[in-house]
């Protein structure tokens, strides 16, 4: 039997607002008849920002009813991911730890230094060990090296990252609406979670972040069976959504002036900062798809700002 000796705040992770609508200025929608909405998910947190508090969500109550006081996890340098479970484990009384791809570059970035000031430990993986992250004998190694650890995959995808970003699409119905949900697509966990929450109504866009991003339909679907083994409801795959593959302007985390460029725009014209990784992107490609008419007349749009300003290009 484990007791847990966290003083878990659970009653935090229940007390949050819903997430505002901001009305986007466009002439391209204008033009097309369509109203768009970005649903300011950047707010719901100063530092466990947006789609990364949905996905956090559920875990952190797993870990604390496992008795777990550890948490562990995978990323990227410059990770949104990281950051957040740094700040929510000092803010939720856990030990963090992040394995960061690559090795280590002195003086620390600022995801990074922020990580450690939350208390992260921090450990280096070059490419090849980090390749075996999902690998189960890797993870017993880890074990072994570590203690006892509550394992949150890189991305914070699985499948209770799901279930909390199908409560953003519950949040939403309370407030307007909606045809078109849109939002930008690392790993996946994101686009599943708005798919399973709007349970065949709408449709559902994402906007792959990545090169190549054809394999991220795969890793939706894996995404939402595991979720529907967590309800017990069987298998619920829906055909209303897509992943938009080409505005990924070179590849993960690449710009191109003309990206800059339209951020710059954006933020100007509607006074909110985006950023270049993900938000920059989608919000490109609906604009884009807007002058293709790609959207029906007399529709709404609501685009996810999923957050992750940490990593918005300093001087953009
Ligand atoms: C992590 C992240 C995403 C991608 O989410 P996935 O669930 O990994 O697809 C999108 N936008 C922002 C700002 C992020 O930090």
């Amino acid at each position: 039997m484990s007791v847990s000796v966290n003083p878990f705040p659970i009653h935090l992770l229940q007390s949050f607002p819903p997430t505002p609508l901001q009305r986007i200025r466009w002439e391209a929608a204008d033009r097309a008849q369509i109203e768009v909405y970005l649903k300011r998910e950047d707010r719901i947190h100063p530092q466990i920002s947006g789609n990364k508090w949905r996905k956090l969500k559920y875990n952190l109550v797993a870990a604390n009813n496992q008795g777990q006081q550890t948490l562990l996890t995978f990323g990227g340098a410059y990770s949104n991911h990281i950051y957040a479970l740094a700040a929510a484990g000092s803010t939720y009384g856990f030990r963090t730890i992040g394995l960061i791809r690559g090795e280590e570059v002195l003086p620390l970035n600022s995801t990074l230094t922020f990580a450690r000031s939350c208390g992260m430990q921090l450990h280096y993986l070059n490419r090849e060990a980090y390749r075996r992250k999902d690998n189960a004998i890797f993870l017993q190694d880890l074990k072994e090296q570590f203690g006892s650890f509550y394992l949150i995959p890189e991305g914070g995808s699985n499948a209770l990252a799901v279930k909390g970003v199908a409560e953003l699409v519950a949040e939403l119905h309370t407030q307007l609406r909606w045809d078109y949900l849109c939002c930008a697509v690392g790993t996946g966990g994101t686009l599943a979670g708005l798919v399973q929450g709007a349970g065949g109504k709408g449709q559902i866009i994402g906007f792959s972040s990545l090169k190549g991003g054809d394999f991220l339909h795969q890793e939706v679907r894996k995404l939402s069976e595991a979720y529907a083994g967590l309800t017990n409801q069987g298998p619920q795959q829906f055909n209303n959504w897509h992943i938009q593959t080409n505005y990924h302007f070179g590849g993960y985390a690449k710009v191109t002036p003309e990206l800059l460029q339209f951020i710059r725009r954006f933020e100007q014209e509607n006074q909110v900062l985006i950023e270049q990784v993900y938000t920059g992107k989608m919000l490109y490609g609906i604009e884009n798809l807007l002058r293709k008419d790609f959207f029906k007349p007399g529709t709404c749009i609501v685009a996810v700002h999923t957050g992750g300003l940490q990593g918005r290009l300093a001087g953009l």
